[in-house]
This record gives C-alpha cells, sequence and structure tokens, in this order.
C-alpha cells in the first residue's frame, strides 16, 4: 500500500479564525492532497495509520464517541503512548464539545484511577491491551465511567471494551445513513466557545496528589497561534514526535504542526530514537535535555571510533564549533581565523555530523527542564542550533522561546506574543496571558494560591534582562526536574522511606539528572538492635554504613516503595550517611526541615558517585 507522507497543506495563518482547537480539524478539511497522513517508526520503517483523510477520520470517530453518549463538557480519557490515534481522538474529542483528559501510558493502575475518579471520566481510550488491563484492574471502582475503547484488537483482556475500529465504523455508519450527521458534527463543534474548557491535564503537585491543570479552548488555541508564530515551521518541515502526547509540551507542538501542514512521524520509543531519525530525516524535532545529551553522546562516541588521521580531524572539528558557538552565543563576534577553521570544519566535520542525523535539521527544540550549555555549544557549533524554550502546563505551556535567529545561551528566550512575564520581588517570574489556565480541578485552594492579584506564580525564580530574555536561576517550589523533564514531588517518597524505623531522613536526588537516586542517613540506634537481632557484628558508623549487608537492609525498603511507583519516580540507587542531620550542623531548619541544598553541597562527593559513570 503507498502511503503519502507529504501533507501538502498550503501554508495558512490560523489567525484570526482559529479560536478553538475544534477550528483545527476544518482546516484539514477539503484541501489536497485528500489523504492526510500521520506516520508512525516501526522498526525502523515509516508506516502509514491509513489512508485516509485526517478529517473525515475524526469527524467518524466524533461522531461515534456522541453515538456512545459522549456530550458537550463530559470528561475522556485517553491513555495511550504517542501515535496518531491519539491526535484523532483527541480532536473527535474536542469537536464533540467534550474534554480530554490525558493519562501517561507510564502511570500504574492506581495513578490512573486517581485521575480517572478525579476527572470523573465518562469513557476511557486505550491504546493497548498492557493500558486496558491496568483499567480493568481498577474498573470496579469507577461508577462514572461507563465504556472502555481500545485502539489494538482487545479481545482476550477484555470482552466489554470497544475497538476504536468499530466506533469510527459507527460514526461513518451515521454518516451514510442519517441525512443531518454532517450538519451535526459541525453545529457541536462550532457551538465550541473560546472559554469552554478544552482538557484537563494532571501534574504532579508538590504534595504528591497530582492537580488537574484545567486549560480552555482559548488557552490552547492563543499558545498555537504564538507558538507557530514563534517556531515559524512550514508544509515542506518533517517533524518527529517521540515526547509524550500525554504532557502539554507535545501537544501544543503537534497542534502547532497540524496547523502549519508539517509532517509528523511519532517515533516508535524513546530508545529508538538514533535509528528513528536516520529512517525519518526529521527537519524539526522537540525533546528534553536528556535526548540532546544522549544524541551528543552518540555522535561522539562514533567520532572517538574513527580511525586517525579521522578521529583527530574530528575531534579538531568538534572543539572549533564549540568556540565558535562560546562566542556567538554570547552575543560575540568570531575572529577571522576561527571563522576560516569553522569554514574548513564545516566541509570536513559538521556535515558529516549532520548526515548522521539524517541531513535536514534545520532547528531543534527543547523545553521541560534546563539545557546544558555544553549540550547547546556543540549542537549549535555542528550548524544544528537547540532552541529553548520555557512553560507550565498551567500556561498552556509555552512562555517563552529563544528567536532562532537570536539564541542567547543561559536563557530561555523572550516571551511569546500575547505573553506578559514579571519577576517578583522573591525572584518568583510571574505571567499573565490568555494561555494562563482557569484553574485547578476541583482544587479551590491551591487555584486561589496559583493565581493572585492577576498574575500565574510559576513556582519558578528567575531574571529578566534589558533585551527581555529570561533566564531560570532557581526553582521556589519543591520539585525534582529530572533531565527527562519529567517533575517528581520529593516530599511524599522521602515520607514513605522514613516511615521504616531504621531511617532517620530520606532526601531524594535528581533534579537535572538522568534518574532519582536517595540519600539516606540511618537510624543508627535502630539499626544496631537489628543488626544485633539478625547476630551480625557491629562497627563503627563509617563501616556500618559501607557495609553490603546494611546496605541490603536499606535496598529492601526502597524496593518495597518502588513497587507503588511509575517508572520513572522510582528510586535507583540509594547512598548511607554517616551521620544524623542536625540544627547546629547547618542540615536542618529550626523547624526540622531539611535544607536540601546544603545536603547537596555537603556530600557532594558521594552524590557525584551515585551517578559517576552513568549519565
Ligand atoms: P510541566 O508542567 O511538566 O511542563 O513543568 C513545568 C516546569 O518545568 C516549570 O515550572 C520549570 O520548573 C520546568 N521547566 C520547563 N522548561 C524549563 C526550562 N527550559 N528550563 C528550566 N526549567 C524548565
Amino acid at each position: 500500500m503507498a502511503y503519502y507522507l507529504r501533507v501538502a497543506l498550503p501554508a495558512v495563518d490560523p489567525a484570526p479564525e482559529l479560536n478553538t482547537i475544534a477550528d483545527l480539524p476544518f482546516h484539514f478539511s477539503g484541501r489536497h492532497p485528500k489523504a492526510l497522513l500521520v506516520g508512525r517508526v516501526i522498526k525502523g520503517e515509516i508506516r502509514g495509520q491509513s489512508s485516509k483523510d485526517l478529517f473525515e477520520a475524526i469527524r467518524d470517530l466524533s461522531l461515534g464517541f456522541r453515538a456512545l453518549g459522549v456530550s458537550p463538557g463530559d470528561r475522556v480519557a485517553i491513555m495511550s503512548e504517542s501515535r496518531p490515534e491519539w491526535l484523532a481522538c483527541d480532536l473527535a474529542v474536542l469537536t464533540a464539545g467534550a474534554v480530554t483528559v490525558p493519562i501517561y501510558p507510564t502511570l500504574t493502575a492506581q495513578q490512573a484511577q486517581y485521575i480517572l475518579t478525579d476527572s470523573g471520566a465518562r469513557l476511557a481510550v486505550v491504546s493497548t491491551a498492557e493500558q486496558l488491563e491496568k483499567i480493568q484492574h481498577v474498573r470496579h471502582h469507577l461508577p462514572a465511567l461507563q465504556a472502555v475503547v481500545s485502539f489494538d484488537p482487545a479481545h482476550g483482556v477484555s470482552p466489554s471494551a470497544i475497538e476504536l475500529g468499530d466506533v469510527e465504523e459507527r460514526g461513518h455508519a451515521r454518516m451514510v445513513a442519517e441525512w443531518g450527521a454532517a450538519r451535526e458534527y459541525r453545529d457541536v463543534s462550532r457551538a465550541v466557545t473560546p472559554d469552554r474548557l478544552a482538557t484537563i491535564i494532571y501534574t504532579s503537585g508538590t504534595t504528591g496528589e497530582p492537580k488537574g491543570v484545567m486549560l480552555t479552548h482559548r488557552n490552547l488555541a492563543s499558545n498555537l497561534v504564538a507558538s507557530q508564530q514563534a517556531l515559524a515551521c512550514t508544509p515542506d518541515d518533517v517533524a518527529l514526535s517521540f515526547l509524550p502526547l500525554s504532557h502539554a509540551f507535545e501537544r501544543t507542538v503537534t497542534y502547532v504542526y497540524l496547523a502549519s501542514g508539517v509532517t509528523i512521524v511519532f517515533a516508535e520509543s524513546m530508545e529508538t530514537i538514533g535509528r528513528d531519525i536516520t529512517a525519518v530525516r526529521p527537519t524539526i524535532m522537540t525533546a528534553v535535555p536528556r535526548v540532546y545529551e544522549k544524541v551528543q553522546a552518540r555522535i561522539l562516541a562514533t567520532g572517538q571510533s574513527l580511525p586517525n588521521p579521522r578521529r583527530t580531524i574530528f575531534a579538531w572539528g568538534v572543539n572549533v564549533g564549540r568556540a565558535r558557538a562560546h562566542s556567538e552565543l554570547r552575543g560575540r563576534a568570531i575572529g577571522r581565523l576561527l571563522r576560516l577553521q569553522a569554514k574548513l570544519a564545516e566541509r570536513l566535520v559538521f556535515s558529516k555530523i549532520r548526515e548522521g542525523v539524517g541531513g535536514r535539521i534545520r532547528y531543534f527544540v527543547s523545553g521541560s527542564a534546563p539545557l546544558p550549555a555544553d549540550v547547546a555549544e556543540f549542537f549549535y557549533g555542528v550548524g544544528m542550533p537547540i532552541i529553548e524554550g520555557y512553560g507550565l502546563t498551567e500556561t498552556a505551556p509555552v512562555l517563552t522561546v529563544n528567536p532562532p535567529d537570536a539564541l542567547r545561551l543561559g536563557t530561555v528566550g523572550k516571551a511569546i506574543a500575547g505573553v506578559e512575564l514579571k519577576i517578583a520581588d522573591d525572584g518568583e517570574i510571574l505571567a499573565r496571558g490568555p494561555n494562563v489556565m482557569s484553574g485547578y480541578y476541583n482544587k479551590p485552594e491551591a487555584t486561589a494560591d496559583a493565581l493572585r492579584d492577576g498574575w500565574f506564580h510559576t513556582g519558578d525564580v528567575g531574571t529578566i534582562d534589558a533585551d527581555g530574555y529570561l533566564a531560570i536561576t532557581d526553582r521556589k517550589k519543591d520539585l525534582l526536574v529530572t533531565s527527562g523533564g519529567k517533575k517528581i514531588a520529593p516530599q511524599p517518597i522521602e515520607a514513605v522511606i522514613k516511615r521504616s524505623p531504621l531511617v532517620s531522613e530520606a532526601v531524594l536526588l535528581g533534579d537535572r539528572r538522568k534518574f532519582v537516586a536517595a540519600l539516606i542517613v540511618p537510624d543508627f540506634a535502630a539499626l544496631e538492635r537489628r543488626l544485633k537481632a539478625l547476630g551480625r557484628p557491629p562497627a563503627s558508623r563509617e563501616e556500618l554504613v559501607a557495609r553490603p549487608d546494611v546496605v541490603a537492609l536499606y535496598q529492601e525498603i526502597v524496593d518495597g516503595l518502588n513497587r507503588e511507583l511509575s517508572q520513572f519516580e522510582r528510586v535507583k540507587k540509594i547512598a548511607l550517611l554517616p551521620s544524623e542531620f542536625s540544627i547546629d550542623s547547618g542540615e536542618l531548619t529550626p523547624t526540622l526541615k531539611v535544607k536540601r541544598k546544603v545536603v547537596e553541597e555537603r556530600y557532594r562527593n558521594v552524590i557525584e558517585r551515585l551517578y559517576g559513570g552513568t549519565e
């Protein structure tokens, strides 16, 4: 079967008609070629979902959902990896006037249950048998849930689950049999006003209880339009997408792609990115810092494995690129010699490196976590700049983007159109604009706390320079942000570790790191009693914390906890500390709270060893 991968939509400026996301599918309708296709990489080959018109697929699904009882305002959960059906279902839900509730497929059944209950979802749409099983496991706790729809064949897992193909067919049958079906679809989607709730996206609250961010159609549509201006993509672009659509960043970026006629290909998985880039040869890609770190490491390893003299030339070229980036990204002009060197390196090294990632990258986009300077410099140096942006789920999500032609290292760029930023007296970044959420679902107190005096309080700390570039310098809220952009509330996890009588203190690590680890201070009196009961010899504190049998006791505690957590929250490594924290030694506040920064500074060597060689 032949697949169209080029979405040759004429470039459309979605403003001013794109006031709601329900308007978006109408941009595809009637355009040529008719088959608008979103592909997916599977086992290194690009395959199409179907050769159907995307507009028709969305319309049929929407009518099918309505036939299943979905009415305007109803919440519909989508629990799936990023794939074309995710987008089609989301837009079908939105054009039915209903509300999409994304659930990360990596969440456990209990975590999904929380979201399904809190949002009162009426329908759940899942991708695979694995996701379906999770829902089946908790379904008896979900009285509001009336039906479950599965992308993949569901038989064998749940006889009551409906297959997505059947929903689409049901909608299509309505189009064929009912005279007014097309009109109904149009009328229902046109009745969606900008102020209507479009989605509830759950994010990690600092207390560990997820908060449902309520975003309206205006929030999403305004962010789509402003981000589109900032990113300037065209129908000639091909995007490789592999961040979860459940997260606001990839979702809004994907809306931008759809509005701009960009071809979207969904990667098979995070693990196969290298291979998928070669297959798709994207021109744009959005990712989190961790991905760029990985791609950089892969390129450098390839260079190091070259035979000499190519290896020496490669290393020289990379250094030239870095030197150029170092100056230009700080707004300084480069000297004549460096310019000449860069010209030569372009031919001998840079072009080859770019070829290794498909050879067509115009730029990369990074967000969700701070991008390390050396990574930004490496990619800029070899001619594939990374545009760093910043935002939060609560702001739908983009607040700032670095202008592609005036990148500034160490900053997350300038506010996008319509967004105002200011820095509060204590340094907190405040934001105002059409993209700011209407509040947290069912959480009036958290809403009042975040939306004060007309400004959204981001919980991040930063500075704005004279040219309007924002730099993020710190975080006020108690959240760890991994280099993969995952947000983890440390306190509830620490509290569970501390519940063990053998533990005196626990401090979670993971900010700007690849994974979560923990520093644990044993309750030495309890530990000594336990060792005695086990018939094991006593020892000094320093010796105890290094002894494998003692570490194993603590590993058991953490293993028990890990079973309750989703993959990215799991504590992958631990280190035991030989002395208790105290107010006198500065690790505790007078109210006995742990001062994270002091602990991290004091035990820097221990922490580096924990992460050593694994970053
Ligand atoms: P989320 O709601 O999951 O998108 O997380 C939003 C948070 O991610 C922000 O409050 C920041 O703490 C962090 N974040 C997002 N982008 C960046 C960035 N470019 N640099 C540093 N932190 C970021």
